[in-house]
């Protein structure tokens, strides 16, 4: 099936009972059991929920894997995905991920013995160099936050293999309507679903898919035992905002390209940073791997005080944290997602105090394109 059709209809059951098109809202904690030992296959809230195994099934469909485990936010599924491992083991992370990602392997799991490198990943010879005999898990965020730098998929998944590595992309910025990081040999695929994949701004969520019965029968297991469960409100909120997903991510990706072509043919900035620009470094490898250039700008202003002018200035754009929603959103990573990141960390991959983070929405570009403009000639 294409993919809006699979949007569209994964996963989706009709009602039992009244045949209701829409998968119900399941909102219980516990299931009656008909005797001691025998039940319908649903004994606990937490264990099983079918708003949630409808909303599984449809993103593992959508990501080509045969298994969705859905958290209640993408941390949570990065956390729940670290107990793969134990303490003693070692893992190759994208320098670049998202700020949380960073604070949670950096600031709390090393405390449990967990070891993590952060290497550019877009170098695949910093990869081999960084493999050691404890290390056990490649983790990449392709495209990164903010600084949109590419990762070869292929290839890390070709080298892991080699040495016998699990590998986890974070596919959060492309969606699985522009990347689907299992057709490249990834082994596991995280998303914060609270960005493209909901789309609207009014719910948290995370998502691990995968084919591996081994992963799966382990994080099946660690969703029910430490428990980190979405509500099935949320699961029924994400589920109602796949079906657009397409349609979304199509209109992002084309204001993001007029938006990028505005600002990068302007001179207003003093770096535009979109994959679908042709100076973009890794251009040919985003038209190879991904369907498409996503709806995320980012852009190097050149000084802090101009990055402000922007950031205070823009009236339609909202100034806020998160991404991937219909509305526009303006951020400054260095001070909000990326806080927990060290400044001289930051700057080995020149993200500076002046880099400015657009989530280009589904307005009309015309609107975004004069907001910007304004902001920056008050
Ligand atoms: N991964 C990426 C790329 C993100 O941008 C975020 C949040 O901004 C996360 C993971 C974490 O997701 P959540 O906020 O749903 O915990």
């Amino acid at each position: 099936m294409g993919f809006s059709t699979d949007a569209i209809h994964a996963g989706q059951i009709p009602d039992p009972t009244t045949g209701a098109v829409i998968t119900p809202l399941y909102l219980t904690s516990t299931y009656v059991q008909e005797e001691l030992g025998k039940n319908k296959g649903y004994e606990y809230g937490r264990t099983h929920n079918l708003t949630r195994q409808a909303l599984e099934k449809n993103i593992a469909t959508l990501e080509k894997g045969k298994y969705g485990i859905a958290f209640s936010s993408g941390l949570a599924a990065t956390h729940s995905l670290m107990s793969l491992l134990k303490a003693g083991d070692h893992v190759i992370v994208s320098n670049n991920v998202y700020g949380g990602t960073y604070r949670l392997f950096e600031q709390n799991l090393t405390a449990f013995g967990l070891q993590y490198s952060w290497v550019d990943t877009s170098e695949l010879k910093n990869i081999e160099s960084a493999i050691n005999k404890n290390t056990k898990m490649i983790f990449v965020e392709t495209p990164t936050n903010p600084m949109l730098i590419l990762t070869d998929l292929k290839a890390v998944s070709d080298i892991a293999k080699k040495n016998n590595l699990i590998t986890v992309c974070d596919n959060t910025f492309m969606s699985p309507y522009f990347q689907n990081p299992i057709e490249w040999g990834i082994d596991i695929v995280l998303h914060s679903t609270t960005k493209y994949i909901n789309g609207h701004s009014d719910a948290i969520g995370g998502i691990l898919v995968m084919n591996n019965d081994k992963y799966h029968e382990r994080l099946r297991y660690i969703q029910n035992a430490a428990g980190a469960i979405p509500s099935p409100f949320d699961c029924w909120l994400v589920l109602r905002a796949t079906k657009t997903l397409a349609v979304r991510m199509k209109q992002h990706e084309e204001n993001a390209k007029a938006f990028a072509k505005f600002l990068f043919e302007s001179g207003l900035a003093k770096k535009v940073i979109y994959p679908g620009l042709k100076d973009h470094p890794q251009h040919p490898l985003a038209k190879k791997q991904m369907r498409g250039f996503g709806g995320m700008v980012s852009a190097d202003f050149g000084t802090l005080e101009k990055a402000k002018k922007v950031l205070n200035g823009v009236k339609v754009f909202a100034l806020a944290e998160s991404l991937g929603g219909v509305e526009s959103l303006i951020c400054h990573p260095a001070s909000m997602t990326h806080a927990s990141v060290p400044k001289a960390e930051r700057e080995k991959y020149d993200f500076t105090d002046a880099l400015v983070r657009f989530s280009v929405g589904i307005e009309d570009v015309e609107d975004l394109i004069d907001d910007v403009e304004n902001a920056l000639n008050k």
